[in-house]
This record gives structure tokens, sequence and C-alpha cells, in this order.
């Protein structure tokens, strides 16, 4: 269900990038008002969506540019679970499939890097103060300032943490795209069973762990936990029968 494009609505944002076109459902700001956290200062939240619609962004243009770049027509969605790349007609080749799928985090690790680099060459200090979200505070002569410290923590937060957490071998995210991808070449008749079954593995451990952490992974638990439950479905719709869900392998949330 999370593969399924959305349908338009009138208040969908729309705008052509790089010639890739984007739609952003009303339903992605929604999205990112609730992670960015209704507790906080309205001009924290607005500046956390903005980099979270930022970093998404990049993530899927990573994806949408490096299926362009095989051939494929591309567009951008984002809505409610983050974003999705959509190209056709799809590439056979699996190495093609692989890179494409790993684009999207790779995109969002270069941003970060390029925004250390930024920050560093005009004259920003990074300070690392903790782990967690809000653990870098950027200084300019020894004095740091609010709004820019907001911004910073959510683009390293969002294109690093996001970009690991994708990688993890739990479909739909891209680390499970590609492990499905791997596994159904290496074992064609059975290949979409063991990757699921890694994901249900994977995901129902991290819903556990992220158990201990309390509060604050809260939003992890749950996110994790539907994963898990979605890959369990997903083996028992399989029984005695694979290749149903490749009608949807050109298709990528995240
Ligand atoms: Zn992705």
């Amino acid at each position: 269900m999370m593969l399924l494009e959305p349908s338009p609505t009138p208040a969908d944002l729309r705008f052509s990038l790089a010639g890739i076109p984007v739609r952003v459902h009303p339903f992605f700001w929604l999205m990112a008002i609730f992670i960015a956290g209704l507790d906080r200062d309205p001009r924290a939240v607005l500046i956390v969506v903005v980099a979270i619609f930022v970093s998404v962004l990049v993530h899927e243009l990573g994806h949408a540019l490096t299926a362009m770049a095989f051939g494929n027509r591309a567009k951008i969605v984002l809505w409610m679970m983050g974003g999705l790349a959509i190209y056709e007609p799809g590439t056979d080749e699996w190495r093609k499939r692989v890179l494409i799928a790993a684009a999207g985090p790779l995109a969002g690790f270069l941003f970060a890097i390029l925004l250390a680099v930024g920050l560093l060459a005009t004259g920003h200090t990074l300070i690392w103060i903790g782990s967690g979200p809000g653990a870098i505070v950027p200084l300019v002569n020894g004095i740091s300032t609010d709004g820019l410290n907001v911004l910073v923590n959510a683009l390293f937060f969002v294109n690093i943490m996001w970009g690991l957490l994708n990688l993890l071998p739990v479909l739909p995210l891209d680390g499970g795209q590609i492990t499905r991808i791997v596994l159904q070449q290496v074992q064609p008749a059975g290949g979409l069973r063991t990757a699921y079954w890694v994901s249900l593995i994977t995901a129902g451990g991290v819903a556990l762990l992220s158990l201990t952490g309390g509060r604050n992974n809260l939003f992890l638990t749950i996110m994790f936990g539907l994963l898990a439950y979605q890959s369990y479905q997903a083996i028992q719709a399989l029984s005695g029968y694979d290749g149903f869900y490749d009608s949807y392998s050109n298709r990528r949330p995240w």
C-alpha cells in the first residue's frame, strides 16, 4: 500500500526540478509538521519542515536522476510516508536497479558532506556536543545562532540518520529493495520470500530495540512495527506463489 502513488488533489504543490516533474501531496506537510514536533515554537517547526522537504527532495532526486541516467522517464511524488521516485519503463538490468535504489541514501550522504564543507568554508565551526538530534552546533566567531543550529541539525539528522535507516534490509525501504533485487537474482524462485523474511526479522528487531528508547523512539517503534507486520502479510500472501510484486519493482518509496 505504501508503494501506490496517491491520487492528485487540488492542494498539490507542483513544480519541475532538473526536468523532473515533482508533486507534493498536502499530507507531506502534515507528516513533516508531526515529525518536527508540535510542542516546539512555530519558527523552529517551520525550519525543520523546510529541512525535511529539502532532504526528502534530495533523496528522491538521487533515485530519479540515476533512473534518468539509465534512460528512464522519472517523476517524484512527496507525500505522507516521505517520497516516491517513480520511473518508467523500469530497467531489467538488476545492477542498474540496485544503483537506482542506493542512489537515494547516497544523495543524502553527499548533501550532508557538502553542507559540512560549505559551513566550514564560510568560516563556521562545527561542534559535536553529544548524540541524537541537536548534537551539532555551528558557530561563527564563537557565537551560535539558534535558527542556523536548528536548520543544520535537522539537515544533518534527516540526510544521515534517515539515509542509514533507509539502507536497512526492510521492505519497502531502499535497503530492502536492494536485498530483494540481489536475492531474486541469486534465487529466482524463492528470493522474494527470503527478502521478506529478512525484512520481517530486521524490522521486528528494530521495533523491539527502539522500544527501549522510550518516548523519543516511539515513531521508530510504530513505523518498524508496521513494516514488520507488512512483511509478515506479504509472506502469507506469497505462500505457493512468487513474483507477483514484480509489477511494483520500479516503484520505490522514500
Ligand atoms: Zn529512497
